[in-house]
């Protein structure tokens, strides 16, 4: 069952010329749980993200987070509805320190303030955000380096932390394990876990290691469609699924 249903999914479909990169895809995020969308390349997963961020509007369908419809919103509407994602690219500031990256992340979602008595409060309030998101994806050892400066498995910490830093209810994260190590992979699932408890969160990923040790749902996706959903033990079970994926 799960927590509250924080973001929900109706029948999105994004074309691309005569491409349907997205086809019909509904599903939903709740609180407390990780929703892994797996399959193979090109089957639509990163498009799909992007229609749930408001980086591009579908072409069909309808969103809505917290019961308020935001389809076609922009990225910006979105993220003050709450929801943060990270992104395949990075997205850092390298040669801030990792300190200052997180900082104006946190800045990013405070309105300009209007009133010098406000300002000193909001900068308490930036300040406290920052160093909350530091914590939550443990990089609050490494503040004082340039993000240049950070190992890949680090780099890809402070992208989750910079998705933390507007302090959202949803948060979507295209794979965030990729190019990293066992150990670094490894850390990055124990702060995926923690994170759960608070958050709704949509991962998409390869490492089925790690899929299956964080998943509570998991939707898999061929060529833009949805051929599967349900909880771990169903999708490896499913007989469509190890067709088309998981039979190696
Ligand atoms: P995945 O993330 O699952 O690997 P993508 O969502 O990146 O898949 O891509 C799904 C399909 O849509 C692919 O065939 C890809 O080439 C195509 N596609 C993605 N973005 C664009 C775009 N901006 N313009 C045209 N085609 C695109
Ligand atoms: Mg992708």
């Amino acid at each position: 069952m799960g927590g509250d249903v924080l973001l929900q999914a109706h029948g999105l479909t994004r074309r691309f010329g005569g491409l349907v990169a997205v086809d019909g895809v509904s599903l939903s995020l709740r609180r407390g749980q990780v929703h892994a969308v797996i399959g193979p390349n090109g089957a639509g997963k990163s498009t799909l993200t992007n229609l749930l961020s408001g980086d591009l509007a579908p072409t069909h369908g309808t969103l809505q987070l917290h019961g308020h419809d935001v389809t076609g919103a922009s990225p910006e509407a979105i993220a003050r509805r709450g929801l943060a994602r990270s992104y395949q690219r990075t997205n850092i500031f390298a040669p801030l320190t990792v300190w200052d990256n997180v900082r104006l992340a946190a800045q990013a979602r405070t309105p300009r303030a209007w009133a010098w008595w406000r300002r000193a409060d909001q900068q308490a309030d930036v300040n406290a955000r920052a160093e909350r998101a530091l914590a939550l994806a443990r990089l609050s050892a490494r503040r004082q380096r340039p993000a240049a400066a950070l190992s890949h498995g680090e780099q890809r910490q402070l992208e989750i932390a910079l998705a933390l830093a507007t302090e959202p209810q949803v948060l979507l994260l295209d794979e965030p394990l990729a190019g990293m190590g066992t150990a670094e992979a490894e850390r990055v699932v124990e702060l995926l876990a923690e994170l759960k408890r608070d958050h709704a969160v949509m991962l998409v990923e390869h490492d089925m290691d790690a899929v299956f040790a964080l998943a509570d749902v998991l939707t898999v996706m061929v060529n833009g469609r949805v051929i599967a959903s349900g909880t771990p033990a169903e999708i490896r079970a499913d007989a469509a699924v190890q067709a088309a994926y998981l039979g190696e």
